[in-house]
């Protein structure tokens, strides 16, 4: 008998969609002008409630023409959090800038505010908060520094979109924000990306940037270098359709997280993701950590083997890029080690119901125990 798989993440692809995406075929709008891309950057910046949204190829590019807008250039030294995805520091680098990486906080594993203010330099520029997994970053702090020595902040809200923090919008928390659609995340548009500002100006530097550089007012003239980092209106109708029923993914989200939370919160041995009271967290992947894992990671490692052959995926917790060759840098990270090598995200689709996340919880809390990586009860 062929078991059911449980993906980490699926794009929610329907009927809705395949009409968007066909209707944009037949109008024979497929590259990067069209009704949809206006519709996308319109209906988003509504979403955000940002006075502009762009559209771009991804969410690397989304950072890249925030940053390249924003002034960032080689010597610059931008803040940004070592438990990550890649991404976020190789935009930096794109820029010849130098990303410095801060720790994360122990309860939401996003950049630690504290140790940000520690970090700075006399180079430093900017600071890319990351809302990782979903859950926003502390950003009064953050913005207070920044505030304090004249930084600005580019929100990394790839992993986010319709996060709320103190009643404020995730897009709007910073000068500049960067959403990625790729087909793992709240919403998609196959590969894509958004940014949102309230700045008029970046806004139009990011619109020149992003295509080739050229004079709003003078057509096939190129004052500066720019960039094709446009999106298709192919995609952007995928993402008209994706945004029309975001809510309810969201929605779908958080309930997947309150069952795993109402199966998993009492076993003792297992850390869970915290949604702090100030935030409004979207629970993007539902990411928990094996505190015994922190002294022996294997047994993460173990676990999710077992899992998947149980038809489960489950994805670690990224590497922190102070530990990757190319970005090893000295420091002190030993929040971000300790929850790098003991977390994994568990299926976390929209479209799971309660018996599969009773399943995989029960599947996870099996494993975990005949691995002995869950403290024995009292008494036994
Ligand atoms: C996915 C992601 C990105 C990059 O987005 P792409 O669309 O894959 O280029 C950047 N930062 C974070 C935190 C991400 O999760």
């Amino acid at each position: 008998m062929q078991e059911r798989f449980y993906p980490v993440t699926e794009p929610h692809l329907d009927e809705q969609d395949r009409r968007h995406l066909m209707d944009a075929f037949d109008s024979g709008w497929i590259s990067s002008q069209g009704a949809y891309l206006e519709a996308f950057e319109e209906l988003f910046a509504v979403f955000t409630g940002s006075r502009f949204a762009l559209a771009t190829c991804n969410g690397t590019t989304a950072l890249h023409m925030a940053l390249l807008a924003l002034g960032t250039k080689p010597g610059d030294q931008v803040l940004v959090p070592t438990f990550t995805y890649v991404a976020t520091a190789n935009a930096v680098t794109y820029c010849g800038a130098e990303p410095v990486l801060v720790d994360c906080e122990e309860d939401t594993w996003n950049m630690d505010p504290a140790r940000a203010e520690a970090a700075l330099t006399d180079r430093t520029v900017g600071i890319i908060p990351v809302h990782l997994y979903g859950h926003p970053c502390d950003m009064d702090p953050l913005r207070d520094l920044a505030e304090r020595h004249g930084l600005w902040i580019l929100e990394d809200a790839a992993e986010a979109h319709g996060a709320r923090y103190r009643d404020r919008n995730v897009g709007t928390l910073g000068d500049v924000a960067a959403f990625s659609l790729f087909g793992n995340k709240v919403i998609t548009t196959g590969e894509g990306g958004i940014v949102t500002t309230d700045d008029e100006r970046l806004a139009e530097r990011m619109r020149r940037i992003r295509g080739q550089g050229m004079d709003p007012k003078r057509r096939y003239w190129f004052p500066e270098v720019g960039y094709n980092y446009r999106m298709t209106n192919l995609a952007a109708a995928l993402g008209v359709s994706q945004l029309k029923k975001i809510d309810r993914l969201i929605a779908a989200h958080r309930q997947v997280a309150h069952w795993y939370l109402q199966e998993l919160a009492e076993v003792p041995g297992l850390v869970m993701p915290v949604e702090r009271e100030d935030v409004h967290s979207v629970f993007w992947l539902f990411s928990l950590r094996l505190r015994a894992a922190e002294d022996r990671p294997e047994l993460r490692d173990e676990l999710m083997w077992r899992l998947l052959e149980d038809g489960i995926d489950t994805r670690p917790f990224f590497h922190p890029m102070h530990t990757m060759p190319v970005y090893d840098q000295d420091g002190d990270f030993r929040v971000a080690d300790r929850i790098a090598r003991s977390g994994l995200s568990l299926p976390s689709s929209p479209r799971l119901d309660h018996d599969d996340v009773r399943h995989i919880a029960g599947r996870l809390i099996h494993h975990a125990e005949a691995l002995g990586a869950l403290p024995r009860p009292a008494g036994l």
